[in-house]
């Protein structure tokens, strides 16, 4: 097997690819495949609400909180949650802390106001601001945050007081990679294709009396409520995808539920971490130390030709994925819930072994 560090889609359990191989042509004694079955039958219908619910449970979803699966990725979030929330007058809050807020926060001019409330731009976003780097004011129609910074490398570690506002988040890149007060949040969505499964299915957690709150204008595909209200069978869903995520869910239960992936991904990040620490300045992190990502572990080495060997060679070892986002540069191991510690170990042990040569 490869040693995937891919940033999305990426690493999926082993075990769960063997699962799905094991029963595709013959689905449960169906006689036909999970994706050829109709998504209004009681076979697949079961198949959906085990997702759903074991995103209740692995989360601690609270009750007044629906959970939604809907298409078109976390970018086509970053257009719905304006068009619902951003009522004509109000101003929408964004931090800023890498390209996909940026994203995010473009998406939202289109539609109304908005105001940037923080960002670490100015140092390259190697940092998430501090609270007294951040302003929301109490009017603001909600805060926008993304939890982890998949191209800079960086994570929340604790998330910002809103003021009393509706907090969302953009979770796509560290969903299910630690426990979460789902109740802070008015709403979060994560593209499924970095912890939670393939490409295809886009997550959303909300708490119902605000989506009920939302403006009623938009198309109909483009509404919170008409998901809510047909338990994300308007249209027809992404089956597959929608397997796919119940049976890592199963995975990430049977490891013990998420404080035992958050045990798993503190010891992977830190060895990773270590390698880079105890370089000497051979290998220097983007992020600064207190906004370590634990999924996306970026950093570079003194020039652009020891680089582009290291990156060389890695890749001929069979790392595959280590060079970091087109648009920073550098390298990048992502590291989501689902690669394997002895991944880690193998790159650790590459770094110093490398170091040593050169
Ligand atoms: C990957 C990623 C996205 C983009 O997701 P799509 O599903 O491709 O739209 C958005 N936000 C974050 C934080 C990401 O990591």
């Amino acid at each position: 097997m490869a040693y995937n560090f891919n940033a999305g889609p990426a690493a999926l359990p082993l075990p769960v690819l063997e699962a799905v191989q094991a029963e595709f042509v013959n689905f449960k004694g169906t006689g036909m495949s999970i994706v050829e079955l109709s998504h209004r039958g009681k076979d697949y219908e079961a198949v959906h609400n085990h997702a759903k619910s074991m995103l209740y449970k692995l989360l601690s979803i609270p009750d007044d909180y629906e959970v939604l699966f809907v298409q078109g990725g976390a970018s086509l979030q970053f257009a719905m949650v304006p068009m619902n929330f951003l009522a004509s007058g109000r101003t929408a809050n964004y931090i800023l802390t890498g390209s996909w807020s940026e994203k995010a926060l473009k998406e939202a001019e289109k539609i109304g106001n908005t105001y940037i409330g923080g960002s670490s731009e100015d140092r390259n976003y190697s940092y998430i601001p501090s609270p007294d780097q951040i302003q929301i004011e109490p009017d603001h129609a909600y805060v926008h945050i993304t939890s982890n910074n998949t191209i800079f490398g960086t994570q929340w570690h604790q998330f910002p007081d809103p003021n009393g506002v509706p907090l969302v988040a953009d979770m796509s890149s560290d969903i299910l990679s630690r426990p979460i007060d789902v109740s802070q949040f008015g709403l979060i969505y994560a593209g499924a294709q970095k912890n939670l499964g393939p490409a295809g299915v886009t997550v959303v957690i909300i708490r119902r009396d605000w989506m009920e709150a939302a403006a009623d204008k938009n198309p109909i595909m483009l509404k919170y409520t008409t998901h809510a209200n047909a338990n994300s069978l308007y249209n027809t869903p992404p089956t597959f995808a929608i397997y796919l995520l119940g049976k890592v869910l199963d995975w990430a239960d049977g490891l013990g539920g998420v404080e035992a992936v958050l045990a798993q991904n503190k010891a992977k990040a830190q060895l990773l971490y270590d390698a880079i620490d105890e370089s000497d300045g051979f290998y220097q992190g983007h992020a600064e130390r207190e906004a370590r990502s634990m999924m996306n572990v970026t950093f570079t080495l003194a020039d652009k030709e020891l680089e582009s060997k290291f990156l060389q060679e890695a890749k001929a070892r069979g790392f595959v994925g280590v060079n970091g986002h087109r648009s920073v540069g550098g390298c990048r191991a992502s590291i989501y819930n689902a690669v394997p510690m002895e991944a880690c170990e193998a790159l650790r042990d590459f770094m110093i072994e490398f170091r040593s040569r050169n």
